[in-house]
C-alpha cells in the first residue's frame, strides 16, 4: 500500500553548515547528494516541497560585520553565499531527476528567477522543488525567519528544519552538559522565554503569530525527512500551542 504523507505542502529549511558535513565549511558533494535523495524521496510521495538554505557554511553576516565589515554588506555577502548553496542543491536534485526552480530574493535573472509568491506556488503544484535563495532580500534578518516568511506567504502546513549536530530541541547544550533532556514538543513561548536558540527571536515570532508549526530533525540519519513527512514522532515539534 503507498504510504500516505501527513503533510502535503511543507518548507525544508536547510542550514548551510548542513551542507558542509565533516567538512566544516563549504559544499561536500557525498552529503549534498544524500540530502538530494532525501528530497526526492518525499517528492515521490507526491508532497510538495520548498527548500530555505543557509549560507553559514560559506559567510555569516554578523562574523564578517565582527572583522569591520558594515553590517548590512556583510549581511548581503551571506545572502550571496545562500544562492551559491542553493545551485548546488539544484544541481543535485536535478541530477538524480527532480524538476526544480531556484528563486532568488535578490534579483539575478542569469541564474535564478526572481521570487513571486504565486509562481512558486504554481512551481510546487506542478511537482518542482522550489529553492528560494537569498534569504529575504534584507539585511538584518536570518534564513530561518525567511523559513518563516515564505512558510506563512505559500502556506505551508510546517517546517522542517534539519540539523546536522542535534537531533531535536535541548534544555542545554547536549555536548556540555550531560543533564541536557531533549523535548518532544515545546511552543514558541518556551521557545523565546527559555531562549532555546532553536531559531531567532524574529524567526519565532513570525512562527507564532501565524501559527505555524515546526520540527526540528537531525538530517544526518537517512530516511528523516520522509520519516516526518510520513507523521512519525522524531525530534522536536514548536507550536504556538500544546
Ligand atoms: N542573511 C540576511 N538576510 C536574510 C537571510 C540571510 O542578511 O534574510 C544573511 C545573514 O548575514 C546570514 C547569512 O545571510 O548570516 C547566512 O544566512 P544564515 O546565517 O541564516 O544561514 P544558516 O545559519 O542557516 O546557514
Amino acid at each position: 500500500m503507498e504510504q500516505q504523507p501527513y503533510y502535503k505542502r511543507v518548507i525544508l529549511k536547510l542550514s548551510g553548515e548542513a551542507l558542509s558535513g565533516q567538512l566544516g565549511y563549504g559544499i561536500d558533494s557525498e552529503v549534498i547528494t544524500s540530502i538530494a535523495n532525501q528530497v526526492k524521496d518525499v517528492v515521490d510521495l507526491k508532497v510538495e516541497v520548498a527548500v530555505v538554505v543557509g549560507g553559514g557554511n560559506i559567510w555569516r553576516g554578523i562574523a564578517g560585520s565582527a572583522k569591520g565589515i558594515d553590517r548590512a554588506t556583510a549581511d548581503y555577502m551571506g545572502m550571496l553565499a545562500t544562492v551559491m548553496n542553493s545551485l548546488a542543491l539544484q544541481d543535485a536534485l536535478e541530477t538524480i531527476g527532480v524538476p526544480t526552480r531556484v528563486q532568488s530574493s535578490i534579483t539575478m535573472q542569469q541564474v535564478a528567477e526572481p521570487y513571486i509568491r504565486r509562481r512558486a506556488i504554481r512551481h510546487l503544484e506542478k511537482g518542482r522543488v522550489v529553492i528560494f535563495a537569498a534569504g529575504t532580500g534584507n539585511p538584518y534578518f536570518s534564513t530561518d525567519t525567511t523559513a518563516a516568511l515564505r512558510a506563512a506567504e505559500i502556506e505551508a502546513e510546517v517546517i522542517l528544519m534539519a540539523k546536522n549536530k542535534v537531533d531535536g530541541v535541548y534544555s542545554a547544550d547536549p555536548f556540555k552538559d550531560p543533564n541536557a533532556v531533549k523535548y518532544e514538543s515545546l511552543t514558541y513561548l518556551d521557545v523565546i522565554s527559555n531562549n532555546l536558540g532553536v531559531m531567532d527571536s524574529t524567526a519565532s515570532s513570525l512562527c507564532m503569530d501565524n501559527n505555524i508549526p515546526l520540527v526540528v530533525f537531525s538530517i544526518t540519519e537517512k530516511g528523516n525527512i520522509k520519516r516526518v513527512v510520513l507523521g512519525e514522532k522524531i525530534g522536536t515539534t514548536v507550536r504556538g500551542s500544546v
